[in-house]
């Protein structure tokens, strides 16, 4: 029988302000800390018009060139409406195949657009299992089409969740199914909230997310600014707006409701279990689990659901002075409001034949707890919006494959759980993180006291010495990369600097693999294998992105198209 829901589409309604009549002019360098009106100058000298021909101006990106850092430039693109854009174009020099960085273009439609819309008389409404950025974006985009999602999270709502999780940060008490990992909002939700991505997004999907954001109330610089983040407190509020949103288009949500077995017959998904042994029909589910749901990832392998052994990365998180990181990538204009606390990237590739490289950098940010089972200690890094703790923390991070854990395809698993009791051990078994000081990690001896930089990692760091919480080819690779990291950042290897133990949960340990076109599990028609559990993303961005694309794909399934 033919079921009826609610139909709050928005299908017919433009979906954001169509950028009609705009023109795009990128690579306007102007110095940092230029009076407002060079901007609109250097504008009208590029467009070749006078004042009142230039009707608007809106920022399109903004991005800094620090290379030099006593004239740091900024780097603007903008979108230009003018009273006579025909003959802009007409003014601009012939262009071939490739078009040239400066020329003025028509500004490209990045406005989402559907790709079906929910038939009427719904038969079945499509699960999301997981309310991280893959699951929320996968349920905002198949609410939006109306086809009614009922989302599924093992953890609670993120005002409850957000109590558990500094339950271990302040009182070692950890909570299995409430914490850094699970809960709404999945792993992003206490974290800088960092969105940018290197995935390719030829439809402009980012966009769509950013501007989701926006409209949950996160700062609308993220629109612009090239390296746009968040922060944790903004991301809590922000998860919540957006869960209102779903719902008020027809998505339900339910809180504390582990997956603990799916239905699949011959080949094709018929439904999830619940823990608590409600049964929901459902032919298409996507998985957005995450990387750490250990045991739903058996789950899955125990009811034949194809994956692989991945690689990912292991390592520490190292902590520096923000104030050196700052006067080391901007010189004398550290503290500049608009560069805000530097980041870095670094990679080294090492003679043992692994690449060490920075991970997840956080700057003014803090280390945090986020192990999400018990007896076991992981790292990882946050930070406010204003980013202006004392210290620069980012992962230090050694790529390993399953080479290094050979045999079976969940072995990566045992892997991590190996390592994060190692860790929980060293700590001294009370949740605190083992660490030790750079100048004795490289000295090989263990630290005893700690110098200028105080670790910020919660509940605490017990120090010793960590070249036994890694593999030694890790351990190697790490001291190598160490005096390699200071000749790009004067400092980097300091005695003083704080090493805490340890990052395992770099991305997922399995992939499991999904068709190109479909996106349907290569052997379980109707499961949508998505985001970072599923090795189809490796960040926020990517992994809303990845639930967007998910999303469209279930639709396309459930209308034939
Ligand atoms: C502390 C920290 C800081 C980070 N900082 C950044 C950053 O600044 N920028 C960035 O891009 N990335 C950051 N990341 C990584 C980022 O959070 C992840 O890449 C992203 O959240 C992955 O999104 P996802 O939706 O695929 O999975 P997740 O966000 O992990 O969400 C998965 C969800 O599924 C739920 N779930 C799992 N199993 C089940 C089940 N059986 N039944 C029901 N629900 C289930 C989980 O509870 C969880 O809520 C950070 C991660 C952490 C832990």
């Amino acid at each position: 029988m033919a079921m009826g829901f609610p139909d709050h589409r928005p299908i017919d309604a433009p979906d954001v302000t169509p950028e009609l009549h705009m023109l795009r002019i990128a690579e306007i360098q102007l110095p940092l800390d230029h009076p407002e009106a060079d901007l609109r100058a250097a504008i009208l000298a590029r467009l070749g018009i006078p004042d009142d021909q230039l009707l608007s101006v809106s920022l399109f990106r903004r991005s800094y060139d620090a290379r030099k850092k006593s004239a740091i430039l900024l780097n603007y693109s903008v979108d230009v409406e003018v009273a006579d854009e025909a003959a802009v174009l007409q003014r601009q020099p012939a262009q071939g195949k490739a078009v040239s960085k400066t020329a003025i273009v028509p500004t490209p439609d990045t406005n989402y657009h559907f790709v079906a819309r929910a038939p009427a008389g719904l038969r079945q409404r499509p699960v999301v299992i997981g309310t991280g950025p893959c699951g929320i974006f996968a349920g905002l985009i198949l609410a939006e089409m109306g086809f009614n999602p009922i989302i599924l999270e093992r953890g609670k709502t993120v005002r409850e969740r957000t109590k558990d999780t500094w339950g271990l940060w302040r009182q070692r008490q950890l909570k299995p199914e409430s914490n850094v990992q699970y809960g709404e909002g999945g792993a992003g939700t206490f974290s800088d909230g960092k969105l940018y991505s290197q995935v390719k997004d030829p439809k402009h999907y980012g966009r769509k997310v950013l501007t989701e954001f926006v409209a949950a109330d996160a700062p609308p610089e993220i629109m612009y600014v090239s390296k746009p983040h968040i922060g944790t407190f903004r991301l809590v509020k922000m998860v919540q707006l957006m869960r209102e949103k779903i719902v008020s288009l027809g998505g339900e949500f339910r809180f504390e409701q582990k997956v603990s077995d799916v239905v699949i017959q011959d080949g094709q998904m018929r439904g999830v279990v619940l823990e608590s042994g409600e049964h929901i029909e459902a032919d298409h589910v996507v998985l957005a689990i995450g990387h750490s749901a250990r045991d739903t990832f058996q789950m899955l392998y125990d009811r034949g659901v194809y994956m692989e052994a991945k690689p990912f990365s292991v390592g520490f998180r190292a902590e520096h002075p923000q104030s050196l990181i700052d006067r080391c990538r901007f010189g004398p204009n550290a503290g500049n409001p608009i560069l805000g606390a530097a980041d870095y990237k670094l990679v080294h590739h090492c003679s043992n034949g692994r690449a060490v490289y920075s991970f997840c950098m956080c700057p003014g940010g803090t280390v945090v707890a986020a192990t999400s089972e018990p007896e076991r200690v992981v790292t990882n890094g946050m930070s406010q919006y204003s980013r202006n703790e004392r210290n620069a923390n980012s992962g230090i991070v050694v790529g390993i494959s399953p080479a290094d854990y050979p045999g079976h395809p969940l072995a990566g698993i045992e892997f991590q759980r190996h390592w994060e009791s190692r860790a929980y051990e060293l700590g001294g078994r009370t949740y605190d993180a083992p660490g030790q000081l750079v100048g004795d990690f490289l000295a090989k001896r263990p630290s005893r006291e700690l110098g200028s930089v105080i670790p910020s990692y919660k509940p605490g760091v017990l120090l010793g010495d960590l070249s036994t919480s890694l593999p030694d080819y890790a351990i190697d690779a790490i001291r190598e990369a160490l005096p390699e990291f200071d000749k790009q950042i004067r400092g980097y290897a300091m005695n003083d600097a704080v090493l805490t133990g340890v990052e395992t949960r770099t991305s997922s340990p399995v992939r499991i693999r999904r068709d190109d076109k479909t996106l349907q599990s290569l052997n379980t028609k109707g499961l949508f294998p998505a985001g970072e559990g599923a090795g189809y993303a490796g960040g926020i961005m990517s992994a809303a992105i990845d639930g967007i694309k998910v999303a469209e794909a279930v639709a396309l399934s459930i209308t034939g198209g």
